[in-house]
């Protein structure tokens, strides 16, 4: 795509970067026939290369109005046009830097800016969120249904084994999961306590940063990060642990940005690179330890029929394809078909906030896909698409790692 950069941005290291992802595209369309936006709202401008088209125009000077920030809005990140498009776009760091170049040339209504003003003070806060949530667990049946349906029940965690192996990881805690969801983790220190790996979870880690970055805020977003960084660095530096298990496939696809993130930041450049590099979901690395897992779960007696949920952040951002399903089947769990798997939930971080009526249709959408087989339980690898997808059904919708963790407990009670 022939791009002439307004003076602002040309010959900046930012502009440079959106020239080169400009001139990878080829207007080919491809990616219109996955995005789940184009598919609600029909509109060229609320599809990729309707949105790569508007972040063209303002990095070439346009004056951005309404309209432009709309439909940049309402893009949910969700990348499965990335993993559509034949020539290699990277969609969503163009988005991040048309949406913040808007951000600075247009203010927000007053409405828009107090609401995401407090989303960014409270969500990455975790005791300010636990206290807030256990207030509205308290009052739950006298919220509205929009408020109610974001505060789920409390599910017990279960014991925890304290750490006793040699071999030591260390788990991301996050920010809204320790309260929303602590049977997560729980599991997963379970399950890698079982394969002779020690979780430990130091309590500074807290926010990935993704919620402030996607919220408007990318520098506070980084700061969030450049904390992650810190807490984590002391355990990977000694070399005691051999990498960062994260639980939450959202939190993981952020992380996995660090290292582009701050490349041009000296101080952070080499311990942000280490952390993206130390950093991998739950499912790939027990698919390294997919021997032994397989030992302790053979043979599996059969069990219940799972639809299991790809994420986005762990289909379209990780890459990561096939490991859940394969270790859930070893467990001796019966995947189920589930058609347009690659379409995000309506999830998306705070977009459910933000975005309601897009939201719980593509959550309408998903449930039906997930429901067409008759599962008797939804599996899925993030705390947002997991809450986000209970609130819409009477199945239960679980981590997968719940599911594993219950199945070797059968077979090797504690
Ligand atoms: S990230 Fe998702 S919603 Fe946004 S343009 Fe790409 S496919 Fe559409
Ligand atoms: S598929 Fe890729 S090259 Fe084709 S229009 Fe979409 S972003 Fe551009």
């Amino acid at each position: 795509m022939q791009t002439r950069l307004a003076d602002f941005v040309r010959g900046t290291p930012e502009g440079r970067e959106a020239e080169a992802i400009l001139r990878k595209c080829v207007h080919c369309g491809f990616c219109t026939a996955t995005c789940p936006t184009y598919q609600l709202l029909g509109d060229e401008l609320d599809g990729p290369r309707g949105r790569i088209y508007l972040v063209k125009q303002v990095l070439e000077g346009a004056t951005p109005g309404e309209s432009t920030r709309l439909h940049l809005d309402r893009c949910l990140t969700c990348r499965a046009c990335e993993t559509t498009c034949p020539s290699g776009v990277q969609y969503a760091r163009l988005l991040d830097l048309g949406r913040r170049i808007v951000e600075e040339k247009m203010r927000r209504g007053l409405f828009e800016r107090l609401e995401r003003a407090a989303l960014r003070f409270v969500l990455p806060r975790r005791t300010l969120f636990a206290f807030l949530l256990a207030l509205g667990r308290a009052v739950r049946p006298l919220l509205p249904a929009a408020l109610r349906e974001k505060v789920p029940a409390r599910v017990a965690p279960g014991a925890r084994p304290a750490p006793r192996h040699a071999r030591r990881m260390i788990a991301l805690s996050g920010c809204v999961q320790p309260a929303l969801a602590p049977q997560i983790n729980a599991a997963a220190a379970r399950v890698l306590d079982r394969l002779g790996i020690a979780l430990l979870e130091p309590p500074q880690a807290g926010c990935c940063g993704a919620l402030r970055y996607h919220l408007d805020d990318q520098e506070g977003g980084k700061r969030d990060m450049r904390a992650l960084i810190d807490a984590w660095w002391p355990h990977l530096e000694d070399g005691h642990v051999e990498g960062i298990v994260v639980t939450a496939s959202g939190c993981g696809a952020m992380i996995r940005e660090y290292a582009h993130l701050f490349e041009r930041e000296p101080a952070y450049a080499q311990r942000a690179a280490r952390t993206t590099l130390a950093a991998r979901d739950l499912a790939e690395v027990l698919a390294a330890e997919a021997p032994q897992l397989e030992k302790r779960l053979a043979p599996a007696p059969r069990r219940g029929r799972i639809a299991f949920h790809s994420p986005c952040t762990l289909q379209h951002a990780l890459g990561v394809r096939g490991a859940v399903e394969r270790l859930l089947a070893a467990a001796g769990y019966e995947l189920t078909a589930v058609p347009e798997a690659h379409l995000c939930c309506g999830s998306a971080g705070a977009y459910s906030l933000l975005h309601p009526e897009i939201s719980a249709e593509l959550r309408r959408r998903k449930l039906a896909a997930l429901e067409s087989g008759a599962p008797q339980a939804i599996a899925t690898a993030n705390v947002g698409c997991l809450v986000h997808l209970q609130a819409g059904t009477r199945l239960p919708v679980r981590h997968w790692i719940e599911l594993l963790d219950e199945a070797l407990a059968e077979r090797a009670p504690e």
